[in-house]
C-alpha cells in the first residue's frame, strides 16, 4: 500500500480539503487544493486508493493532467486503462468521454488543468462500475 504518508513524502503539492463539491460524481473520497485560479483553474486533485471519478467528458475545452504523487489510472471510453506515475502527462481533448483516479492500493495526485474556452463545461455519466475497476492491477 502507498500510504498518504507516503505521497505526502514524494508529493510538493498540497492535498487540500475533501472535495465535498463533486462528491456526487465521485466513488470514494477524494481531496482538491486549489493551486492558482486567476488565469486558468489549476487543482492538486488527491484520490485515497480507489477512488475513481465517474466517466465524464470536457465540453468546449480540455483538461491536462500532470501526475505528481502516487499510482492512478486515466481510461477513454472504447479504450485500454493506462497506468500513470508521477511526471505522466495526459492531455484530454474536448469531447472525449474518459475517468481518472487512484490504483486501488495507492493514494494518487494529478495536477488538473482546464484549457480555458467559450462555454466550457463537464458533463457527467455514469460511475466507472466495480466490474470494470477491478480489471486494473
Ligand atoms: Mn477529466
Amino acid at each position: 500500500m502507498f500510504t498518504k504518508e507516503d505521497l505526502m513524502a514524494q508529493c510538493p503539492f498540497p492535498i487540500g480539503e475533501e472535495n465535498s463539491g463533486f462528491a456526487q460524481y465521485f466513488i470514494g473520497k477524494s481531496y482538491l487544493a486549489p493551486l492558482t485560479t486567476d488565469q486558468m483553474g489549476v487543482f492538486n486533485v488527491t484520490f485515497e486508493p480507489g477512488c475513481r471519478n465517474n466517466w465524464h467528458i470536457h465540453h468546449g475545452g480540455g483538461q491536462i493532467l500532470i501526475c505528481v504523487g502516487g499510482r492512478g489510472y486515466y481510461q477513454e471510453w472504447g479504450c485500454e486503462a493506462r497506468e500513470l506515475h508521477p511526471g505522466d502527462v495526459v492531455s484530454i481533448m474536448p469531447g472525449v468521454k474518459h475517468w481518472h483516479g487512484a490504483a486501488r492500493d495507492s493514494w494518487f495526485s494529478h495536477i488538473a488543468m482546464s484549457v480555458p474556452a467559450e462555454n466550457a463545461s463537464s458533463e457527467w455519466c455514469e460511475p466507472v462500475t466495480d466490474e470494470e475497476y477491478s480489471k486494473l492491477a
